[in-house]
């Protein structure tokens, strides 16, 4: 298996900016000399992570993820060191040796890699197949339902020709396996035979991509009248998961941070019309309901999401579901009625966006919403006390469950235990009380964040890095952070007197790097052997103030490993019985030379 050069890895690193990597997936604000930011490896809620970009590193104080550009990668997407180091090149535009270019793949097996190209691959052939003649009734489709050609261009929409093959031998041409095809979701085994065939077929193609614009998964629009299934979407796949993703979150994403506010729809064209007309920061779910994953990853950019309804469609239980969502990550949450007979995107062509964004901004908060028709239930269930029961009870329950994961307040909860009563002509402390009875039901610890779903290589392992000698750390921390020390260590201790793994590993790049005179922090984040190391390595870096007095921490270090050295030779020469060795080594460290190793065979 082929690997990266060294040189090619540090010329990847030395042209991504942390800050510009980091900030693609989580808002960053500056502080100071860095960026700071909620952290995306741990439920955080009050911004832990630290970016800067003076060192190139990144680290969370709270879970102690850290690391280098590499290590971020890698720990949020999951990829392996070189995946990571092939994404940044392609990023950064470097053209990737071509004797590396092939990656390995096991029999049959397909990795992210080519499946991201594939993905490349496929929305490019259905770009082109919009612009033939064939491709008039999809555009024409298009325009009707109110696309520009500016955003039939700029969301990347195509199509898929009315064709079993067409894509497949298209691929087949490029020299595309067949198991690449079947693992993007872009073609179907034929049951019982041997073959398969394309996925999407005489549809107008949505491509759906992640945060950073590749694209991950289709959704097609059937574009015949008598197609039963009028969307279809990829399945999921090694590169897409409908429940984790958000369809426009890549276009939306900087609206979002900036105002703060995500708007939620259902749908591609309710996504596109809104964004074509300028609403911003809308975003979509792809088929399914909201799950916690979608609101965790709003939550990164977002403190607040609007809910986008029909008038007509889910209504209650949908504002009901998604509040119980959304209480987990603290999102307020707002609901925006769409008048009756509407979705986002006919409102939006036919009112335009002013009425649209004047929808969201007067959107009620979802308690409100769900208030309401909850009322509207009560008064719907007429003398049945059964059902009037049930129905305030149900809603009581909520704000119970709402206010005890701190979403909602006591005044907020005393509001709208006085709003009820109201309604019902019951005196507000009655409920007030039936929700303390409720409350002390209620389950402990439902909505607890899920843990993360694998070990991150962001983290150093625990074993190998716990019982690190002090002297080792302040040696490596005082050259990590001032390199011009290094001829000072090094010609007292070496690589050898590091007895932690993790920082004899450390130790013997600190020492390549110095000797050749550039011991950077970026280059060691750069070292296949230490990305294990990375969290270990940016907290030794001093982040923020520069501690200072490295001088005297790295005699006293170095002092100590020689000490203990001496020690460590004098036992066992001692259990040697090699009495002539033994009074020399004495000999030298008595003369109070600490500086050197001595010399003694
Ligand atoms: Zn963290």
């Amino acid at each position: 298996m082929a690997r990266f050069s060294e040189l090619f890895i540090q010329q990847v690193a030395q042209a991504t900016d942390v800050v510009e990597l980091v900030g693609q997936y989580i808002a960053l604000t500056k502080k100071g000399r860095e960026f700071v930011g909620l952290c995306p490896f741990h439920d955080d809620h009050n911004p832990s992570m630290r970016v800067s970009p003076v060192k190139q590193i990144y680290k969370c104080f709270s879970c102690g993820a850290g690391g280098g550009v590499f290590n971020f990668l890698m720990a949020y997407e999951k990829l392996s060191f070189p995946e990571a180091v092939r994404r940044l090149a392609e990023q950064a535009n470097i053209a990737i040796p071509s004797e590396y270019d092939q990656q390995p793949r096991a029999e049959g097996g397909v990795n992210k890699d080519l499946l991201r190209r594939m993905m490349t691959f496929a929305t490019e052939f259905y770009r082109r197949q919009l612009q033939t003649p064939a491709g008039k009734a999809a555009l024409d489709y298009a325009h009707k339902r109110g696309l520009t050609d500016e955003s039939i261009e700029r969301f990347g929409l195509g199509l898929a020709p009315d064709s079993w093959d067409a894509l497949s031998s298209a691929a087949r041409r490029k020299g595309i396996s067949e198991a690449v095809l079947l693992a993007a979701g872009l073609i179907i085994r034929r049951e019982g035979s041997t073959g398969c065939y394309d996925r999407f077929r005489n549809r107008l193609m949505f491509p759906i991509f992640d945060l950073t614009s590749n694209a991950i998964g289709f959704g097609g629009r059937a574009l015949a009248d008598d197609e039963q299934a009028k969307y279809i979407n990829s399945p999921d796949t090694l590169l897409f998961d409908k429940s984790g993703e958000l369809y426009g979150l890549n276009w939306s994403r900087d609206a979002i941070r900036n105002s703060g506010r995500a708007v939620i729809v259902e749908g591609y064209l309710d996504t596109l019309i809104p964004l074509q007309a300028d609403v911003e920061g809308v975003v979509a779910t792809m088929g399914t309901a909201l799950t916690d994953r979608h609101v965790r990853m709003l939550s990164r950019f977002a403190n607040e999401a609007v809910l986008v309804f029909d008038a007509d469609a889910a209504g209650t239980a949908a504002a009901e579901r998604a509040l119980e969502v959304f209480i987990s990550q603290q999102l307020q949450v707002r609901v925006a009625t769409i008048p009756a007979g509407n979705d986002p995107c006919d409102f939006v062509l036919a009112q335009g966006a002013g009425a649209m964004t004047k929808l969201i901004d007067d959107a009620p908060d979802a308690m409100q919403y769900i208030l309401d028709r909850r009322m509207e239930q009560y008064k719907a269930a007429g003398d049945n006390l059964a059902d009037r029961r049930r129905i305030i009870d149900e809603f009581l329950q909520l704000i119970v469950s709402s206010a005890s994961y701190g979403a909602i307040d006591e005044v907020r909860r005393g509001q709208l235990a006085q709003h009820v009563g109201h309604m019902l002509n019951v005196p507000a402390a009655d409920l007030q009380q039936q929700m303390r009875r409720l409350a002390r039901r209620l389950p402990r610890g439902n909505y607890e964040s899920s843990p993360p779903d694998q070990l991150d290589p962001g983290l150093p392992a625990a074993e190998a890095t716990t019982d690190i000698p002090l002297s080792e750390r302040n040696v490596i921390e005082v050259l990590i952070n001032d390199p011009e020390l290094f001829d000072t260590a090094a010609e007292r201790i070496d690589p050898e007197d590091f007895t932690s793994p993790a920082l004899h590993t450390i130790a013997r790049h600190v020492w390549r790097l110095g000797s050749a005179g550039h011991l950077h922090m970026d280059e060691l984040l750069a070292v296949e052997e230490l990305v294990n190391l990375g969290a270990l390595l940016v907290d030794m870096a001093a982040v923020g103030e520069d501690r200072g007095n490295y001088e005297p921490t790295l005699t006293g270090a170095v002092d100590h490993i020689i000490l203990r050295r001496r020690q460590a030779e004098a036992d066992a020469l001692r259990s040697t019985g090699d009495d002539d060795a033994l009074r020399k080594l004495t000999d030298h460290y008595r003369q109070g030379d600490l500086r050197r190793r001595p010399k003694i065979s």
